[in-house]
């Protein structure tokens, strides 16, 4: 599905660019159609991998860049296991989707931090400086640190640094937050729109009525918040992991971003208290999926985990180290350890906001927005298509 006119011009070196994004032999599919056949999320109006794999043979870059088809999969691996051909479709739909995060992306930056690991690391490391600086020149350890514990033994987080009081302390830390909130949130909207404009207005063969967005928002936010599609693949665990980590990290950044003021209090708080039982049940998802994730990926099986990209290990390394540094955080401070807190607060904060800054609008973690969108484009497309051919049979049924 996708507007011919526009996108008929060939690039040749297409599937040699597009191997910087992941690896496989896609030049060695003979058409048999087995991957598209098995594929549980495939449908009428969406017949992928094949259809992607041929327009890549092709060199129909345009084509492929205007295509929603590499985020309605979510990477099972199934067309890649009964591939004759080991051409590795499902490698291709991932690397498809790598650099169709490059091409939504305005800044160019996305590019850059794709193709380039250094300019990854260089990134990550000049934003985690720019924190680690900030907080030593600005927000400075108070020289009678050691008198920072409350009743309970545990540290007073909020009032660990010199000159400012504990309330204007979560406030500046907020703000700070909300700034990285708009940037971030920014960035990403205007790529989602970018998506929008390619995949849905420059496509000239399916035109959406307004009244389709509505009646089908509602696909949005249910695919966003349960990954419904990933259940109708086989291996229904891939889905539960996913979940798992999915709302772990969406259930850190709501915490972070929007009620810092309540989770990050004087009081150190009972186990059963709400507060910590979300920070528990973020921690393990997370931890679980990584742990997951980062055993398969260095034994090169399943088949999904054979190739890892450097920003796959990126993304791991750098949340695995913002979650084991705030587990050490809250030790730390349950033990009464009032410099180490400090500390490890600031490096905690070295590792989230480089993440959260190049990972949600730049790199992987931007497919939690893309998927959900995708899905969404997709059913009004096929909503829009089954109306136009419900209308034309209706007068020769009549
Ligand atoms: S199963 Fe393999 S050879 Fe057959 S169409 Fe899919 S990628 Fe090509
Ligand atoms: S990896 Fe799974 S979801 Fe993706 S195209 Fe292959 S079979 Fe379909």
């Amino acid at each position: 599905m996708g507007g011919l006119t526009m996108n008929t011009r060939v690039n040749p070196d297409f599937e040699k660019e597009l191997q910087k994004y992941g690896k496989g032999n896609w030049n060695e599919c003979f058409h048999c159609g087995n991957c598209t056949a098995i594929c549980p999320l495939s449908e009428d109006g969406f017949l992928f991998p094949r259809n992607s794999i041929r327009t890549l043979q092709m060199g129909l870059e345009k084509k492929l860049e205007t295509s929603i088809e590499p985020w309605l999969c979510y990477y099972c691996g199934d067309c890649s296991e009964t591939c004759p051909r080991d051409a590795n479709p499902g490698e291709l739909m991932m690397a498809l989707r790598r650099y169709l995060t490059t091409r939504y992306d305005w800044t160019g930056l996305s590019k850059k931090f794709y193709t380039s690991a250094v300019w990854e690391y260089a990134a990550i490391a000049i934003i985690a400086l720019l924190v680690i600086v900030s907080f030593l020149v600005f927000l400075p350890l108070r020289p009678d640190a050691a008198l920072m514990v409350n009743e309970s033994g545990g540290v007073m987080i909020n009032s660990l640094v010199a000159g400012v009081s504990p309330d204007r302390f979560v406030t500046l830390i907020e703000y700070g937050d909300w700034l990285m909130a708009v940037i971030v949130g920014g960035l990403l909207i205007t790529n989602i729109f970018n998506m929008y404009y390619k995949t849905i207005i420059a496509d000239k063969t399916v035109k959406i009525p307004l009244s389709a967005y509505f009646k089908e928002f509602w696909q949005l936010i249910y695919n966003f918040v349960t990954q419904a599609s990933f259940s109708k693949c086989e291996k229904r665990s891939y889905w539960l992991g996913h979940l798992l980590l999915m709302t772990g990290y969406t259930i850190m950044f709501i915490i972070v971003v929007v009620f810092l003021p309540y989770f990050q209090i004087e009081e150190v708080v009972p186990v059963w208290h709400w507060q910590r039982l979300l920070g528990y049940y973020a921690t393990f998802g997370i931890l679980f999926f990584l742990g997951i994730v980062i055993f398969q990926r260095l034994r090169k099986n399943p088949i999904t985990m054979k190739f890892s990209h450097a920003s796959d290990w990126i993304f791991i390394i750098m949340l695995a180290l913002t979650t084991l540094t705030g587990i050490i955080l809250h030790i730390f401070r349950l033990a009464g350890m009032v410099e180490a807190t400090y500390y490890t607060y600031i490096i905690h904060l070295a590792v989230l906001v480089p993440m959260i800054v190049i990972e949600v609008p730049f790199s992987k973690w931007s497919h939690l927005a893309y998927r959900p969108f995708a899905i969404y484009f997709s059913k009004l497309k096929l909503a829009t298509l089954k109306e136009k051919s419900v209308r034309k049979l209706a007068p020769a049924i009549s």
